[in-house]
């Protein structure tokens, strides 16, 4: 049977309006204001603009929309741009900044008076809310709305040269007060801010709305689609009466699609402020947030968040994507590509009594059981190692396969060796465990006279390297409730776990940032772009090895 590709409905619109001869091409762009750091759902907009123009052999733009001189840094250009790219989101040498189109949309708002379309308004904020009514009641009309068209032309002006104190008047556009629809009640177009722009300095003391901007600025840059999220769904008309108004030619479209959430993470720009401002997590990038940088800086890679996005896809109605689902999509990213290394993050120490002192020997490890193309390395073996504290038990339950006095089990990629004995300390905590083994039983040698059931891993305490790990848990636990009572987050005390004595391989103590790898059985670990030190990486756990999530069919 042929496989049918269901199409989302936004590439069923763009389908027809190529069809019908809407548009002859695909132009999409990815607009955000600079005023925080990308997230995961911004990762979704990215990808999902960028993945339209390629579909259609079309182009993707990267516009930041910095018409807001209050709230915006170009410390957030930097981090978006490098965000984007790294992605993988190819937006060429098309990147452009809305605040460059200021002196068209100061043409196009001087056009919108000369045909009648837009006044200047002297009534307050709080007076404009008033008149504006609400769900029930109509609007009413302003007092200043009938100037006339020599007037406007005049006040815009002087608004321009700077003669009025921010807030004193406004120009909006003369729509329909009594429209159903609150944003075509004479939405303001312009307003008077006395403030320097991060990319025109003082060049302007009167800024654009976003709902005037934004639809000039997709017309100027000849966007056909201009997908944005739910909440302007009630502002298209207004999107439409811009672009219409202003008499451009072969006027974007726009679509909205639903916000991506995801349960047990905060996304929220004003949360993840607060828990950066309150010293709870640190920084914009910690591991445990979602923004982009942190998803990187813990171990996830672009492809893996492709991979989430389009199993997510686009949807019409708000709701909430269970993280597990993106776990799973870095597990499946790593699986093949990783190499798979022995590190012990909770050590004890197990002697091999009958092994001969000072002898080492370097034994073949395969470094991806499912991906031969990945090789071997040599480890060394000798009569010390490392292993998990919970590989030995000294009273096991039924069922425990380790290590435990008169059991044998398999050290991967080794020997069998028969645990004898323990040390333990004033407290009762075991410090050693003995062993003997048995050298017929190498790995590799084709022994198969004995079974044994369980195998463990294991570090020679000779050449190992201690680092330290960090252990993630979610940071709010979202079945006992995202927020307390007074508004505050729910937080998880044990979204982070430090450990300062693992042992690893010698070979991993090379690791760079971003590097990563597979730790046997507990799980995707990557060095630490911040903390980490030539020599001595400091590694996250980016996802435990097994899950309970399965991928809904
Ligand atoms: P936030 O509310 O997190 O600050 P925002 O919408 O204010 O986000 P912008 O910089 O204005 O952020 O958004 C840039 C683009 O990213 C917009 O097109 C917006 O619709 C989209 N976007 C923002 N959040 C999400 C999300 N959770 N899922 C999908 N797209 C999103
Ligand atoms: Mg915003």
């Amino acid at each position: 049977m042929e496989e049918t590709v269901s199409r989302n409905f936004i590439e069923q619109e763009i389908d027809k309006d190529l069809a019908e001869g809407v548009y002859d091409h695909v132009q999409t762009r990815f607009p955000p204001e600079p005023n925080g750091y990308l997230h995961i759902g911004h990762a979704k907009s990215i990808l999902l603009n960028y993945g339209l123009a390629e579909e259609y052999g079309g182009k993707f733009n990267m516009r930041f929309d910095d018409t807001n001189p209050t709230k915006e840094k170009t410390e957030f250009v930097e981090s978006i741009l490098t965000d984007v790219k790294w992605l993988g989101a190819d937006f060429e040498d098309r990147l452009f900044f809305a605040s460059d189109y200021f002196p068209i949309m100061y043409e196009k708002a001087l056009l919108l008076i000369r045909k009648g379309k837009a006044f200047v308004c002297d009534l307050t904020a709080d007076e404009i809310r008033e008149y504006r009514g609400d769900f029930r009641t109509p609007g009413r009309e302003s007092p200043y709305r009938n100037r006339s068209v020599e007037e406007n032309l005049r006040l815009f002006e002087e608004m321009k040269e700077g003669k009025y104190p921010d807030g004193s008047k406004v120009l909006r556009g003369k729509i329909d007060m009594a429209s159903p629809n609150i944003n075509m009640r004479d939405p303001v177009l312009y307003r008077v801010a006395h403030q320097s722009h991060h990319n025109t300095g003082d060049k302007w003391c009167i800024y654009p709305m976003y709902d005037f901007a934004h639809p000039i600025e997709d017309a100027v840059e000849h966007v056909t689609h201009s997908i944005c999220t739910l909440e302007f769904e009630d502002h298209r008309p207004l999107y439409d009466w811009v672009v219409r108004e202003c008499e451009f030619e072969n006027p974007p479209r726009q679509i909205e699609f639903a916000k991506l959430y995801l349960t047990n993470v905060v996304t929220g720009k004003r949360y993840i402020k607060k828990l950066v401002e309150d010293g709870i997590v640190d920084g914009w990038d910690d591991p445990r947030l979602v923004s982009i940088a942190a998803l990187r800086r813990r171990g996830y890679t672009p492809e893996s968040i492709r991979m989430f996005v389009d199993l997510v896809g686009v949807a019409k109605a708000n709701s909430s994507v269970d993280y597990a689902l993106l776990e799973y999509c870095i597990r499946e990213d790593l699986k093949l590509k990783r190499p798979r290394m022995m590190a012990i993050l909770d050590p004890v120490k197990l002697v091999i009594d009958n092994y001969p002192e000072g002898q080492t020997e370097e034994l073949e490890v395969p470094n991806n059981l499912e991906n031969p193309e990945l090789g071997s390395r040599m480890v060394t073996f000798g009569r010390e190692l490392y292993i998990e504290r919970e590989d030995f038990m000294e009273n096991p339950p039924r069922k425990y396969f380790r290590l435990f006095p008169g059991n044998e089990v398999r050290l991967m990629s080794a020997y069998f060796v028969t645990c004898t004995s323990c040390e333990k300390d004033a407290d009762g905590r075991v410090t050693v465990v003995h062993a003997t083994y048995d050298p017929a039983t190498k790995s590799g040698s084709g022994f198969a006279e004995r079974k044994v059931k369980g195998t463990i891993h294991w570090v020679y305490a000779g050449s190992a390297k201690q680092v330290e790990c960090r252990l993630y848990e979610n940071i709010v636990d979202e079945e006992k409730g995202k927020l307390n009572e007074d508004g505050t987050l729910n937080l998880n005390p044990n979204s982070l776990t430090v450990l300062k004595n693992c042992y690893v391989e010698p070979a991993l103590a090379e690791a760079k940032a971003y590097d990563s790898f597979q730790f046997v059985r507990n799980g995707y670990f990557c060095a630490d772009c911040k903390d980490s030190a030539p020599g001595a990486p400091v590694f996250n756990r980016i996802v435990s090895l097994k899950s309970s999530f399965k991928l809904p069919k």
